[in-house]
């Protein structure tokens, strides 16, 4: 099963969805981060897991709108 993350890039701050597992990297400045630290601790901000992808992608966006992002 796949897994839709909504993260927050830790360098930039931009909202994504991501479904990778061990690396994220960002749309926006194309840095990488390992999601997940060798003892399991998330090392990014996971703002909340979907199992299905229309409605992280409706989160995302009401998510963006509330915080003032375009
Ligand atoms: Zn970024």
């Amino acid at each position: 099963m796949v897994d839709y993350k909504v993260v927050q890039c830790p360098f930039c701050g931009f909202i994504q969805l991501s479904t990778a597992k061990s690396v994220f990297k960002c749309l926006r400045c194309s840095r990488t981060r390992r999601i997940t630290t060798s003892k399991g601790i998330p090392s990014i901000r996971i703002i909340r897991v979907f199992a299905d992808f229309k409605r992280a992608n409706a989160f995302i966006q009401e998510y963006k709108r509330l915080q003032g992002f375009s």
